[in-house]
């Protein structure tokens, strides 16, 4: 059989056709043209679906059921899209709206949280019971595998470790409240760091990488400098990786995974993410004497997307 992923993006919308072990079979994608409202979008779906299934030579009775990853939070059992901020929907009735396009079962899920079960079918944490992915892009955006099954919580909004407090009298989040682990160790909290420092520091590495122009630091702009050994980037980029590792710490305490998988624009950086965070992480282990969770890189990019939507189905 072929399950049908959905990775709902606000600038794109990607399908996939994929197999039972999680392989990308054919794969397309149409511009989500946002103002539009969500009902041609998601009929957009179903239409680059339908159109992928004739492409590939395969029937509708071919397919098991279709899953669709959303940047925001989902009501599975009911088919509804609560919310979505970056994409302004509330209260959408996607599995309403796409069935009548496609009628088969349809899954929907929370993005990160599905490519967190895309890493654990097909990934980095393939194999294993129990573990987490991070996506460390605009926000921090996380995903939780308990026994090889999704872990959404009660009212499935268990898995915002983006919000969790790690400094009591930290920054204001988007959220509302104040110190959240994304205004820390997200991509933009690198960038707000960086530009600081940047701002006390004019003769930095930072700053003489955009020529002056402090608007065009990207997260990648603090790593570079970094790892030139700029000693300003390298106090910045220090403190980036204690706040990501007491997050971390958090979350060992709280759940014994065996893995973390880091994607988002930050673990492009690799090694030079990977080995200080682990000699971070390290120091602020509670049982120093038991194994404790790895952490890699995870493995299948953008394609978890489609990959981990389409295995809701599975
Ligand atoms: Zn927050």
């Amino acid at each position: 059989m072929i399950y049908i992923g959905v990775d709902l993006g606000g600038t794109n919308i990607a399908v996939g056709l994929v197999d039972e072990e999680g392989k990308i079979l054919l794969k397309g994608s149409t511009p989500t043209l946002l103002e539009r409202g969500p009902e041609p979008i998601i009929q957009d779906m179903g239409k680059l679906a339908l159109e992928l299934l004739e492409k590939g030579g395969y029937t509708i009775d071919d397919v098991a059921s279709i899953g669709v990853g959303v940047p925001g939070v989902t009501n599975p059992e009911t088919g509804v899209i609560s919310f979505c901020t970056n994409l302004r929907w509330h209260n959408v009735p996607l599995t309403e709206i796409l069935s009548k396009i496609i009628d088969k079962p349809i899954y929907i899920e929370n993005d990160a949280t599905v490519a967190a079960l895309a890493e654990s079918v097909a990934g980095v944490s393939k194999g294993l019971k129990n573990s987490i992915f991070l996506t460390l892009g605009t926000g921090v955006g996380g995903g939780i595998i308990i026994d090889g099954k999704i872990y959404a919580g009660t009212h499935h909004v268990g898995s915002e470790l983006g919000h969790m407090t790690i400094n009591v009298e930290g920054i204001r989040c988007t959220c509302g409240n104040v110190g959240c682990w994304e205004q820390y160790s997200s991509a933009t909290a690198l960038i707000r760091m960086g530009r600081e420092a940047a701002e006390a520091n004019p003769d930095c590495l930072i700053a003489k990488l955009v020529g002056g122009d402090l608007s065009k630091i990207e997260a990648k702009t603090v790593i570079d400098a970094a790892r030139e050994k700029d000693p300003v980037a390298e106090k910045v980029y220090a403190k980036y990786i204690y706040y990501l590792a007491m997050g971390i710490v958090a979350l060992i305490n709280a759940f014994d995974p065996e893995l973390f998988a880091l994607g988002g624009g930050v673990s492009k950086a690799g090694d030079f993410l990977l080995e200080p965070l682990r000699e971070e992480v390290k120091k602020y282990i509670f049982y120093k004497d038991l194994p404790y969770a790895r952490i890699e890189l995870a493995a299948l990019g953008n394609d978890a997307g489609i990959i981990g939507a389409a295995m809701l189905g599975k």
